[in-house]
């Protein structure tokens, strides 16, 4: 087969790397060290020379057939997988910043990537600057000559805001600084990374990937087009060219900061992959429906949605996004009690704060995800107290517009 199709390569993986045993699912190899036949073939792989599986910190063949289906969804050079999408981005970071580099990161970013900016990295002796991912020239003008890495999600959350990456890779690629995209909430279905300029994708494969919050874990993928040689903190491994993100990602950083993800996880992130297309096309309608449902609402403010013709970011997500829209979207509602009283009253629809779950989860972002962070902060993000979060399922969207529509108190 040439150019097996989406949910082929997600089903059946690529074709190296079979289980001996011919198992069709990828067995769980749960334990923690492998034998050796010899000491040389032994000290050829710890020196690197040969490559064999010696302990599961370093590398373990349930995860590495997890990450061979992500490499070829993504069409890149190879995948790391994580513990967490937060270890993702620590990971890819503390691989590619050394004290005294800049990083340029969007301003609306998920809680968790904003506080380990400000109080992970930036102590480390990591200059960060936050920019406005629809002000082009104010992101160039904040590229300094120890700008390394430009760090943004393919659409922002909760106000779904996507970025131009064509334009903004440009911009990237004249001053040799890696685009690092957080796609989480687009997944390879939605956001074919590479194709827009991308450098390195990571994901939280906690949310979409894992199909049903089954696990944690993360992933994180170099698309095989930026020059390593531009990145002084890869110096030791500029002779290995191309590979030289990977190769000190996996040697050094994920190796030693321990970040690895257990193989039970990445059985079931692997089996959740297969139908990541099925799931997210229900997903993508389904939140289509809620946000057309919603704009005919007169107790409804606002909606914020990519599909809306209403929403700034329609013409992007036609062409980044496969013409999909992903399942986040946020809506306002007169004040924080309506919100509560709104979220109280949801019986189908679940109070809960993760995203991309096969159920329909809500949340007040201002008092619970972004609630560490000031006035000041949330309105920088578009985040007040009369917005609420959706994540849409894959439930029947009848059912989710019945759940909303009693909610809201509207018959
Ligand atoms: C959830 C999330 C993360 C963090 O992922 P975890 O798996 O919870 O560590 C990072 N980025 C985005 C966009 C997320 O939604």
């Amino acid at each position: 087969m040439k150019h097996p199709g989406f949910t082929t390569r997600a089903v059946h993986g690529p074709l190296t790397g079979k289980d001996p045993n011919h198992a069709l699912q990828f067995p769980i190899y749960a334990g923690v060290a492998h034998d050796f036949e010899t000491a040389e073939t032994m000290a050829d792989t710890f020196a690197g020379r040969k490559a064999a599986f010696a302990y599961s910190r370093i590398a373990n063949p349930t995860v590495s057939a997890f990450e061979r289906k992500i490499t070829a969804l993504e069409d890149g050079l190879g995948t790391v997988a994580v513990s967490s999408g937060m270890a993702a981005i620590s990971n890819t970071l503390l691989n590619l910043l050394t004290e005294g580099d800049t990083l340029v990161a969007a301003s609306s970013l998920f809680g968790g990537t904003y506080s380990l900016f400000i109080n992970v990295f930036q102590p480390l002796g990591i200059n960060v600057k936050f920019v406005s991912i629809t002000d082009l020239d104010g992101l160039d003008a904040a590229i300094d000559e120890n700008t390394r890495v430009l760090f943004l999600e393919t659409i922002s959350n909760p106000c779904t805001t996507i970025p131009d990456f064509e334009r903004i890779s440009e911009i990237a690629s004249r001053h040799h600084v890696v685009v690092v995209a957080d796609s989480t909430a687009t997944t390879p279905y939605l956001f074919p990374a590479r194709r827009f300029g991308v450098n390195i994708v990571i994901h939280s494969t906690t949310k979409y990937i894992s199909g049903g919050a089954t696990s944690m874990g993360g992933a994180i993928v170099d698309l095989g087009n930026f020059d390593w040689s531009f990145v002084p903190a890869l110096k030791k491994y500029h002779r290995y060219k191309e590979m030289a993100f990977l190769a000190r990602l996996r040697k050094e950083v994920y190796q030693e900061t321990g970040s690895c993800l257990s193989p039970y996880d990445a059985y079931l992130q692997s089996l959740g992959l297969e139908t990541l297309a099925l799931r997210m096309e229900q997903i993508c309608k389904n939140a289509q429906a809620v946000a057309e449902f919603l704009e005919a609402q007169n107790v409804v403010t606002t909606v914020f949605y990519p599909g809306l013709p209403s929403s700034q970011s329609q013409e992007l997500a036609k062409k980044q996004l496969n013409g999909k829209c992903g399942g986040i979207l946020a809506f306002g509602l007169s004040d924080r009690t309506a919100c509560f009283r709104f979220l109280d009253k949801l019986s189908l629809i679940k109070r809960a704060s993760n995203l991309g779950d096969n159920k329909t989860l809500a949340l007040h972002p201002a008092s619970t995800i972004f609630a560490g962070l000031n006035t000041d902060e949330q309105k920088t993000l578009g985040i007040d107290d009369t917005l609420i979060r959706l994540s849409i399922g894959i439930e029947d969207a009848d059912d989710i517009i019945a759940d909303i529509r009693q909610a809201l108190g509207e018959s």
